[in-house]
């Protein structure tokens, strides 16, 4: 293990060996604020700015997505209360669950079926628009829906655009790069499904297999787009306009609370529980929340057992130069949007003054979750997405001292939960079938 920049607590120091045995914890983050951080290159105006963006390019996302006509080509998911899933979860941590519980549905997010959607279908928007206005055939005030027109398409076909996936990213990246006429590549790691690869190649998508983990398929990636001046390398370690894409959704979800009439503020505090693989996805969701709430949002991050990269990270202070292979673990999980053995350093720097906590959750656990989501609610979710159902459960077994701490015991029958859904539309029956029929206990 490499050394550390400051000496882990004495509890940490029992997480650590718990980490190294994989077993389930629940890790607070001592440096908190509930500010955003000073004086970083990222700030909310990126944010803002991604979802004018976004809104310029719904015309254009109407017509080549006639699905996402309902919403006005905004590619935004429901938000639902579950009440049938909180016996499952008191079950599980032997305690009562106050307040609302809900499911933000980013995993049936229109397009790509997934929170990839937001983030990625974002960065390859920016870039065509960047493309388009240097040749001078888009302006900003112009009718976005031309983007659907050949020229654009002739225009682009001469670019290519690369991303390194363990699966969800490339479906969102390769959709919409293809659908726009670029030459896209999507270097997949070992754990990316075969159906999501078939899938991509059927749209035209250059799909390269690598037989290693999410990082070096995406440090190929990177190297083989660097030799090529057409060519935009989607960076999921380090893209701002990834993470901006992500964040907009946080905009979304404080207006569908007030719809709901759904209070945020001292006396009604909000969890969030967000399934974690490199950070990008639950970071930007997790930055745009603090801006909005502050101190009366508590979010917290889920990973596999053997793959709690983000929590290492921060927990160290090592972010990226620590990988959860240095403590022994496998990184090898059946929630394969969170299979990542080392984080974001950039996502995680940004989360050291907005997070509440990491917590890690064991893959069977995943797939019983992913059994009682159907019978008791008749939703569907790929296992990555459980990892959020285990965020309740951990806080309540765990978790005494963070809410006494923050004042959180008198108000948590006045609470609400969000789990975050972040994927399994796209998954087709045949391997639907055959995660309920596994059983890992
Ligand atoms: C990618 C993904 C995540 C995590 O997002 P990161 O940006 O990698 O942290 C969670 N769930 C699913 C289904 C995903 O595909």
């Amino acid at each position: 293990m490499p050394d550390l920049p400051r000496n882990l607590s004495e509890n940490e120091q029992l997480m650590l060996d718990k980490m190294k045995k994989s077993q389930p914890v629940l890790w607070i983050n001592p440096n908190k604020t509930d500010q955003l951080p000073q004086n970083h290159s990222f700030t909310f105006q990126h944010v803002l700015e991604a979802e004018k963006r976004l809104k310029r390019f719904s015309r254009y996302i109407q017509v080549v997505f006639p699905e996402t006509q309902k919403l006005q080509g905004i590619i935004e998911s429901k938000i639902i209360e579950i009440p049938n899933m909180k016996p499952f979860i008191e079950k599980n941590a032997n305690k009562k669950l106050l307040g609302k519980l809900l499911l933000k549905c980013d995993h049936e997010l229109a397009v790509s079926g997934s929170i990839k959607a937001r983030g990625g279908i974002y960065e390859v928007l920016k870039f065509a628009e960047q493309c388009a206005i240097q040749h001078g055939i888009i302006k900003e005030t112009d009718d976005y829906s031309q983007f659907a027109g050949e020229e654009f398409q002739k225009l682009f076909s001469r670019y290519k655009i690369a991303v390194g996936s363990t699966g969800n990213l490339g479906l969102s990246i390769g959709i919409m790069a293809a659908k726009l006429g670029f030459q896209v590549t999507v270097h997949m790691s070992k754990d990316a499904k075969e159906w999501k690869k078939n899938l991509l190649r059927e749209k035209g998508v250059q799909v390269i297999e690598y037989e290693s983990d999410y990082s070096l398929a995406v440090e190929e990636g990177r190297k083989q787009a660097e030799k090529d001046p057409m060519c935009h390398f989607v960076d999921d370690e380090n893209s701002i306009d990834l993470f901006s894409g992500y964040a907009v959704a946080a905009l979304r979800l404080k207006k569908q609370l007030e719809d709901l009439k759904i209070p945020v503020d001292q006396e009604h505090p909000l969890f969030v529980y967000l399934p974690c693989g490199v950070g990008g996805g639950p970071g930007g969701v997790a930055y745009g929340l603090k801006a909005l709430y502050k101190e009366h949002v508590h979010i917290f991050f889920g990973e596999p057992t053997e793959s709690p990269c983000m929590l290492l990270g921060m927990m160290t202070g090592l972010h990226d130069q620590i990988s959860v292979d240095d403590i022994g673990l496998t990184n090898r999980t059946e929630a394969d949007g969170l299979a990542v053995g080392r984080p974001s350093k950039f996502v995680g720097k940004l989360m050291e003054p907005i997070l509440s906590g990491c917590y890690t959750v064991e893959d069977a656990f995943l797939f019983e979750s992913l059994k009682e989501m159907v019978r008791r609610e008749g939703i569907f979710m790929e296992p990555s997405s459980h990892a959020s159902v285990f965020g309740p459960i951990q806080l309540l077994k765990e978790g005494k001292d963070y809410l006494k701490e923050q004042g959180l015991i008198e108000r948590f029958d006045q609470a609400t939960h969000i789990l975050w859904g972040t994927g399994g539309n796209m998954v087709p029956q045949e391997q639907r079938d055959s995660y309920l029929n596994k059983t890992l206990r």
